[in-house]
């Protein structure tokens, strides 16, 4: 077989500058993948004919194809990718009603776009309530790869490249198990020549591998943090997330003190609620105490079954206690919106489904 072609989505704009002289041609290109949404050189009329054949021979601008679609009835949507080794991954478009004002007053709604993407085709980390580790681990996506998600989804979803969108790190995978690609998709995102999704909109969800939250931190990206905390003493969480062995929650609560974290931003801690596990008071009382003197926010999600999984979905009232609890202690907290539920919007869902031959 062939080597396949080099990802153009790979390169930062001065990566793509080094390459193609003179240095302006990157930013045309730049415009070309991110604002117009070209998907191959050929389209790329300003630039020579010799610089686009070369191009082509040697590199691709459509790294994923789409292999799948789900609508959900609140208008979001899940897609399947391939990869070129066949391998899939799974990327949700998010839609969140949000109000904003004419100059007279008067509310207009606007539709908030939130992208949900994968970093990983499966996941080592091997949580016991995640389908994606269910699937074990393939292999790291490159920056191009984790790009190339959010703008075929904006590609297909007609979003003008001037529209603001966010990004969470919450797909497949364990975003900062493969940091150095991650952090560069970031930087890709963030370019003003290209997506430019600033990094303050662009929120990294991980399962606590603290040495690298430390890291993560050092290289001042200026993104938000998300923890998967899921359970307030290590025996549990220990049961839930064998990570948790090797990275405890005192080595994470550490590495978030040290975190460097935006003057109007929080640190997001994700409390997924699995009925009688873990959704008692006692542990929110607890959550109280681990969080405090931390500018933290939790969110509360529920915990979505799947086929074979023995975990249960928490009741709305027990949720509703939870979240009362912490709020009235003065701990912001939300409940996660089982935005997408009826397309099983929780990472690993709908490749598995595909896997099984059920969709
Ligand atoms: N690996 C990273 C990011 C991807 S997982 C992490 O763990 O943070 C993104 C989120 O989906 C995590 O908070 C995870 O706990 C949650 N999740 C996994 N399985 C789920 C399920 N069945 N129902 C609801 N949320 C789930
Ligand atoms: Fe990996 Fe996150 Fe799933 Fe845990 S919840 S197995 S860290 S993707």
């Amino acid at each position: 077989m062939s080597s396949p072609k080099k990802i153009i989505q790979d390169l930062t704009k001065e990566e793509l500058g080094e390459l193609i002289k003179p240095s302006f041609r990157a930013k045309q290109i730049y415009h070309w993948i991110y604002h117009k949404y070209a998907d191959s050189f050929a389209t790329m009329k300003n630039l020579p004919k010799e610089m686009r054949e070369k191009l082509e021979l040697e590199y691709t601008v459509a790294p994923l194809k789409q292999v799948m679609v789900q609508n959900s009835k609140d208008g979001s949507r899940k897609y399947l990718y391939e990869l070129h080794d066949k391998h899939t991954v799974e990327a949700v478009l998010l839609l969140m009603r949000d109000k904003e004002y004419h100059k007279d007053g008067s509310v207009k709604h606007q539709e908030r776009y939130t992208v949900c993407i994968s970093s990983q085709v499966g996941c080592k980390v091997g949580c016991a309530f995640c389908l994606t580790a269910k699937g074990g681990f393939m292999r790291n996506l490159t920056a191009g790869e984790i790009v190339e998600q959010v703008r075929l989804i904006k590609k297909d979803n007609d979003i003008a490249a001037n529209r603001r969108v966010n990004l969470v790190y919450m797909g497949m995978g364990e975003p900062l198990d493969n940091l150095p690609e991650v952090a560069k998709s970031v930087k890709i995102f963030a370019d003003e020549e290209g997506m430019a999704i600033a990094t303050h909109r662009q929120t990294i969800s991980t399962s606590g591998l603290s040495s690298k939250i430390e890291k993560l931190g050092k290289m001042e990206l200026g993104i938000n943090l998300a923890i998967s905390l899921h359970a307030v003493d290590d025996e549990l969480r220990q049961q839930l997330m064998p990570i948790n062995k090797a990275y405890n929650i005192a080595s994470i609560i550490t590495a978030v003190k040290n975190f460097p974290v935006n003057d109007r931003k929080r640190v997001m801690f994700e409390y997924l609620v699995i009925k009688d596990i873990n959704d008692d008071l006692s542990a929110a009382k607890k959550l109280l105490s681990l969080l405090d003197g931390i500018k933290a926010k939790v969110n509360l999600i529920y915990f979505n079954p799947y086929g074979g999984t023995e975990f249960k979905r928490p009741s709305t009232e027990d949720m509703k206690k939870f979240q009362e609890y912490l709020t009235t202690h003065g701990l912001h907290c939300t409940i996660r919106e089982s935005k997408g539920l009826d397309i099983s919007a929780a990472c690993g869902q709908l490749r598995e489904q595909e896997l099984e031959g059920e969709v």
